[in-house]
């Protein structure tokens, strides 16, 4: 059976006190005892001096003479009212007189030890049970000489009745002191155990609670013993476990925001190539259904070898590996993946950083692309101008009706590459952030009508019929002017280029919230639907042999909706093939307070 601390300490206290009284009162009552027998012992010496001063004469042993038995006996008598008992024996053993039994009827005393030790010594004492008088009694037997050659005992006795009652009293007293005393030092020590362990269970159950994460401070007690600074210095663990879990888990939870929010994908991979942790990027990154649970096996997770491949690598003892990694097949993405080596005290790891670099790609690809369309539509003019020439120079010089067709030809492509050159300085301007633009207020209808002036004459070449429409109360807008009638233009020129003759174009203008749209329509062959976001891309024709037949560089557009972004408007279409199509941009109204938007381009488009 198992005690609680209450108990052992109670057990532990009320056994000592117990022995510690019986102790006590076993060695009181010996002390009591011992001094009690002392002072019969004393009584009895005295008695015996005084016995011993006058003892009969004895001149044989028996006595024979009749008066020296008559003085035996009558010192006996006197003897006798001292309360003693007295016998007289000789060195045999043989009782002549004894004051309470008749001498014949007792047997030989010649070894009662007190007898044998007064034989030897002159004096000799003995405590023994007397059977005649049913009582303990103390003996004391001196030499005495006598006037016969051997000597006499005289033996002096007298019980020990009172002292075994002193005793016994005594006894009783000290027994019934000691229960009280028990008592109440027992009720004592049951309080003082009981408090204390109310103390020490109230500390075991505070520091339960802090190993469960409770770090509420527990009231001390005022006394200032060992267990008051135990209960200080717990509280004081618990302060302080406390403030070390809180600055823990703020940085565990600003690192799992930080992590959670991250494009980047990142995960951690242990020796065992088990994924310890990932934050979301890095499952949506490389296309997984369901997080990887912690624990689960590299492999199990991702597909691309040349990742599991780098991870390995650094496992095996590279610091740092760098690869790149291609996700899906339609949509490409790729990814960099950087694999550095974790040096944790236990073990390895590794952790794995990915970054999206599809935008990096796309860029790098559209730079190929450009510059491989730059030098397409460069090298037609420029084969053309070259050929022609030659042609003159080998002799087409002087048949006239060949030269000027020859020399008109030059002239197109030379301003074809001019056209080329200006689209593409501006494309660069505005890529560099070098594109100016002067922002005034300006009437929406005069911009319009100079357009549309500009325009006619080639509209009326074309049998095409260009009209205006003006909604009502118009505002003025914030534009800057150059820039915003290349726009229309160049939108009025593409109509009439792809508007069959006898069609209709129309320009017109809608005040809408804070912006005028201005909207070029017409009955043209229309864009189809999948060309009509990419037509704003540099170099994109739907149809490339009618653009370039027509002399277009396939970069208006793009230039326009740069232009547009530039004012803080926008530019789109609306069509539907062999229907025509609408071209709108929407231009910021003017405002005295904010003139302009921003006064030069920085923004990026194709
Ligand atoms: P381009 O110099 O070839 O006209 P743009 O950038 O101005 O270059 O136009 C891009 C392409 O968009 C054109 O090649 C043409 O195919 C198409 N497009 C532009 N405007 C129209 C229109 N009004 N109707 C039909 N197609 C158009």
């Amino acid at each position: 059976m198992r005690l609680n601390l209450f108990w052992k300490l109670a057990l532990t206290f009320l056994t000592l006190l117990l022995v510690a009284l019986i102790g006590v009162d076993i060695s009181a009552e010996r002390a009591l005892r011992r001094d009690s027998e002392r002072a019969v012992m004393e009584q009895l010496k005295a008695i015996a001096g005084v016995g011993q001063a006058q003892a009969p004469v004895l001149s044989s042993l028996p006595p024979s003479k009749s008066e020296e038995i008559d003085g035996l006996h009558a010192w006996i008598k006197r003897m006798q009212a001292s309360g003693a008992r007295v016998t007289v024996i000789t060195q045999q053993g043989l009782v002549l007189a004894d004051s309470q039994s008749d001498p014949q009827t007792m047997e030989n005393h010649a070894k009662r030890p007190e007898v044998i030790d007064a034989l030897a010594q002159g004096t000799g004492h003995s405590i023994r049970h007397s059977v005649t008088i049913n009582s303990d009694l103390l003996y004391y037997a001196v030499r005495q000489q006598t006037a016969a050659e051997q000597p006499v005992l005289l033996r002096f006795a007298l019980p020990l009745e009172t002292v075994t009652s002193v005793v016994s009293d005594f006894r009783n007293t000290l027994w019934l002191a000691s229960i009280s005393l028990l008592m109440i030092l027992g009720g004592v020590t049951l309080l003082v155990s009981r408090s204390f362990t109310n103390r020490v269970d109230r500390l075991t159950v505070f520091s339960k609670r802090v190993a469960e994460g409770d770090f509420h401070a527990e009231p001390t007690g005022s006394s200032g013993d060992a267990l008051d600074s135990l209960g200080a210095s717990l509280n004081q663990t618990a302060a302080r476990l406390n403030e070390t879990i809180r600055t823990l888990t703020e940085e565990r939870n600003l690192s799992s925001a930080i992590l959670g929010s991250m494009v980047e994908g990142v995960a951690v991979v242990n020796a065992g190539e088990r994924v310890l942790f990932s934050n979301p990027s890095f499952a949506s990154i490389l296309g997984l259904d369901v997080p990887p649970r912690p624990g689960s096996g590299l492999v199990e997770v991702v597909r691309q070898t040349e990742l599991i491949e780098a991870v390995r690598k650094v496992l095996a003892g590279e610091p740092r590996v760098e690869s790149e990694i291609v996700t899906g097949t339609l949509r490409q993405h790729f990814f960099a993946a950087t694999i550095a080596a974790v040096r944790a005290t236990e073990a390895n790891g590794a952790v794995i950083v990915l970054h999206d670099i599809t935008d990096l790609r796309k860029l790098e690809r559209v730079r190929r692309d450009f510059v491989a369309n730059v030098s397409h539509e460069f090298r037609t003019p420029l084969t053309a101008i070259q050929g022609f020439s030659e042609t003159l120079l080998a002799g087409a010089m002087n048949d006239p009706q060949n030269r000027d067709r020859f020399l008109k030809i030059i002239v197109e492509h030379s301003r074809r590459l001019a056209r080329l050159t200006e689209d593409l300085l501006m494309l660069s301007k505005m890529d560099a952030d070098r594109l100016e633009l002067e922002i005034r207020k300006l009437p929406v209808e005069q911009l319009i009508t100079s357009c549309i002036e500009t325009a006619q004459p080639r509209a009326k070449e074309k049998d095409l019929r260009l009209s205006v429409n003006l909604g009502k109360n118009i505002p003025e807008i914030a534009g800057d002017r150059r820039r915003l009638t290349e726009v229309l233009q160049n939108l009025i020129d593409n109509a009439i280029q792809y508007t069959p003759a006898g069609g209709q174009i129309m320009v017109s203008a809608e005040a809408r919230d804070s912006e005028v749209v201005i909207t070029v329509s017409d009955t043209g062959i229309g864009i189809p639907e999948a060309d009509q976001s990419r037509i704003f891309e540099r170099f994109y024709r739907v149809d490339v042999a009618r653009s370039r037949e027509v002399g277009g560089t396939g970069l208006g557009l793009s230039i326009a909706k740069h232009l547009m972004e530039a004012h803080g408007g926008k530019l789109w279409v609306e069509s539907e093939v062999g229907n025509g199509s609408q071209f709108h941009f929407s231009v910021p109204v003017f405002d005295a307070e904010r003139p302009g938007p921003r006064s030069r381009t920085n923004g990026r488009s194709n």
